[in-house]
């Protein structure tokens, strides 16, 4: 029987220790409550590191739902990705992520401050 999505965000959530493919930050599946408690959130500012299934080679592109072309990615990158008309690849997205990432841009100044810096959650 084929994984369904949901069981293949699953298994990358897991494999990824739990952080997004694209900006590395903690993000939720089943419970924003809990999350929103360990790092002081928002239920809004939660929503957005929700875990979604991201594929590496987009369904419109004829990508499908299988293991090697699905990656855990929160809700931000994944919707920040394919908001654009040319959607990049992958790979020129995580690149980018990561360049912005350095310079605190890609996410609220929250993320980096709650997030990222507070320790919870390790
Ligand atoms: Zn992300």
């Amino acid at each position: 029987m084929p994984k369904t999505l949901a069981r293949l965000r699953t298994l990358a959530f897991q494999h990824q220790s739990g952080r997004c493919y694209y900006c590395c930050c903690p993000m939720w599946q089943k419970s924003p409550e809990a999350f929103a408690a360990t790092f002081h959130l928002s239920k809004r500012q939660a929503h957005t590191l929700q875990c979604t299934a991201e594929h590496l080679h987009a369904r419109v592109d004829g990508g499908g739902d299988f293991e090697s072309n699905i990656v855990a990615a929160c809700r931000l990158c994944n919707a920040r990705r394919h908001q654009r008309k040319d959607a990049r690849d992958a790979i020129h997205h995580k690149a980018h992520v990561a360049r912005l990432m350095g310079r605190k841009r890609w996410h609220d100044p929250w993320v980096f401050e709650k997030v990222l810096h507070s320790g919870a959650g390790r």
